[in-house]
């Protein structure tokens, strides 16, 4: 076929003047194989009977698409409007500018990580963090690891292997990203003891579970579900009581890292982590990047002798934070201890956003953009935490022919923005956009709106 004798070789793309800039910018194999791969791209479009003209240009224009995806950084800055504010698919928590400086001082250069500066002597990455734990939520000790699976494997493979661990059939859930209760308790190397109904579960179930030889208590957080109706699980305090006169620990997954009463935001109280230590819990096992609003971590806290044995285990170090998250995590519980958590974190920012505010600012986009309407709706608080608790705020709504188009083009901007549809219309929430990027947003609507225009 005459097409496929035109195409070009690879030999004569490189001599190219555009092809010489790719090859400053991107090294010249990596450019060599990337021609390679839009010429096979090229071949096989034509063998599938697509009416192309051969052209430099165009093959030039591809092979730049095609290392510009290549050599992206991984992950970039989006813009949130979903008003998800802990969106498990957009990062979860943003940091504080306090714990982001924090992470460039520690990692430009050498930092202290496991150095004690004032003997000169080998330190641990844990001290810091586990004091500032200790002061905040009362416990003996605490360890971080790398996410709150991590922490909930490593405790029960540390206290629980070969031995039966009862877990309340209303717990035996699915929290998300392949993390199930029964799975990891598997993995541990721990034996399953089911224990009361989905609905129902009672005091004398763990009596029961007691008696046939459970040697750990294992309470779930119903973090991301709700169990409405004929429904009782007995409180942690009670569960507490019981383990405690048999001997037997209680590991709590509390799961969102709530150090503040969420109730002052206007939603319902998520038992905090001081809590659930002061109710008796042994160990409490909770995530960074939640309700804590810090970096991803997993953080165990509780008993001394059992995070000692924790921090024992082989499988803490497989499991252990980075600088940058300790960097991070330390800067973050310091604005707790400080009083300022509420006013400098972005996570309490945004949940204490009053309704006018937000409907200030939307209204603002609406006038900017000269286009869309002003609509209330409701602010998610995602990421496993708070089921199906939402806050009120105002949203624009953009009606437009395709939304699905609109959504696509808006996520193709630079920085990408992330918008949902509701009833047909394309809206954003400001309670989850930054300060800063307000312009950015709307700039960015105002070419997808171009574009999807133009199509
Ligand atoms: C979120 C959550 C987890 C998983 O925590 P990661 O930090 O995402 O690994 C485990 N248990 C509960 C109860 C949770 O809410």
């Amino acid at each position: 076929m005459d097409a496929f004798r035109h195409i070009p070789s690879v030999e004569h793309l490189l001599t190219h003047a555009r092809t010489g800039e790719l090859i400053a910018s991107f090294g010249r194999e990596w450019t060599a194989n990337a021609i390679r791969e839009v010429l096979a791209e090229y071949r096989q479009e034509l063998r599938a009977g697509m009416p192309l003209t051969t052209d430099d240009e165009i093959l030039i224009t591809r092979t730049a698409a095609r290392l510009n995806s290549q050599a992206a950084l991984f992950p970039v800055h989006v813009i949130n409007a979903t008003g998800v504010v802990l969106h498990t698919n957009l990062g979860r928590a943003p940091l504080s500018a306090q714990a982001m400086l924090a992470v460039a001082s520690a990692s430009g250069g050498y930092s202290n990580l496991e150095y004690e500066l004032s003997s000169g002597k080998r330190g641990s990455r844990n001290t810091q963090a586990e004091n500032l734990l200790i002061r905040l939520t009362g416990a003996e000790a605490a360890l971080v690891v790398n996410n709150n699976s991590g922490a909930v494997l490593l405790a029960l493979t540390a206290l629980a292997r070969r031995k039966k661990v009862a877990v309340a059939r209303s717990q035996l859930v699915e929290i998300g990203g392949g993390f199930r209760v029964p799975d990891v308790l598997r993995e541990s190397g721990a034996r399953l003891l089911e224990i009361g109904t989905t609905n129902r579960v009672h005091l004398r179930d763990y009596q029961l579970a007691l008696e046939q030889g459970a040697q750990v208590l294992l309470l779930t957080h119903h973090s991301n579900f709700k169990i409405i109706g004929f429904t009782t699980e007995p409180t942690l305090q009670e569960l507490a009581g019981l383990a405690a006169s048999a001997g037997v620990p209680v590991i709590f997954d509390q799961g969102s890292g709530a150090l503040l009463d969420t109730a002052r935001w206007g939603l319902p109280h998520e038992i905090t982590v001081q809590e659930a230590l002061q109710a008796g819990a042994d160990l409490v096992c909770f995530s960074g990047d939640k309700l804590l609003g810090g970096p991803q971590a997993g953080i165990i806290a509780g008993k001394k002798a059992l995070v000692d044995k924790l921090r024992r285990h082989a499988l803490y170090r497989a499991l252990r934070p980075d600088k940058l998250c300790l960097a991070a995590l330390t800067a973050t519980l310091l604005h707790y201890l400080k009083g300022e958590a509420e006013t400098l974190l972005p996570v309490y920012q945004m949940l204490s956003r009053p309704e006018a505010a937000l409907r200030d600012q939307a209204l603002s986009w609406q006038q900017q953009l000269g286009f869309g309407s002003l609509i209330s709706g409701r602010s998610t608080i995602g990421g496993g935490s708070l089921p199906e608790e939402t806050l009120p705020t105002w949203l624009l709504a953009l009606e437009v022919r395709g939304p699905q188009k609109l959504l696509a083009r808006l996520r193709a901007s630079k920085p990408a923005i992330i918008a949902r549809v509701e009833n047909n219309q394309v809206v954003f929430d400001p309670r989850t956009v930054l300060p800063d990027e307000d312009q950015y947003l709307l700039a960015g609507i105002r070419t997808a709106l171009r574009q999807i225009k133009e199509q």
